[in-house]
């Protein structure tokens, strides 16, 4: 297994160096949500933008650790073009993913690049790093409902 944790942190780093989506959008029409994780320090800004039931822009920004950072870089990646039902459910699927059971083999790695942060699991203090830019986003979400 040396040789996928290898790989995931590879990953990690990668979008740590080079965030996805980096910068804001204009509110409105985005609307924009911060959360930070005192237990680390980590702060992320998430910008998204609703049109007809999709996510159409998304923009972050943020400071922090690697996990925080490398998360909230592949969620903008993952979230980007899909509609809000899918996205919304993609929120759940990845909380369920890093503190739900062990979770099965074939399903992490449909998720891609985002399996890469179950490595996390083992560290149970940075998982809230993790799931930092998640929960944020679901939040961006609510606020977009409440625009509409
Ligand atoms: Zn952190």
């Amino acid at each position: 297994m040396a040789g996928l944790e290898d790989l995931y942190k590879e990953i990690i780093v990668d979008h740590y160096k080079n965030p996805r989506n980096k910068g804001t959008l204009p509110t409105p029409p985005a609307v924009e949500e911060p959360g930070t994780n005192p237990y680390c320090g980590d702060e992320v800004v998430v910008y998204v933008q609703v049109d007809d039931g999709v996510v159409s822009d998304v923009a972050v920004e943020g400071r922090g650790c690697s996990i925080s950072q490398a998360s909230l870089s592949m969620m903008s990646e993952a979230i980007k073009g899909k509609p809000v039902e899918e996205v919304r459910g993609l929120i759940d699927e990845f909380k369920e993913m890093m503190t739900g059971a062990e979770p099965d083999a074939g399903d992490v790695m449909k998720k891609g690049e985002l399996a890469a942060l179950t490595g996390v699991r083992k560290f149970p203090d940075r998982i809230k790093c993790a799931i930092l830019s998640w929960n944020t986003l679901g939040q961006a979400l609510d606020k977009s409902d409440d625009n509409a």
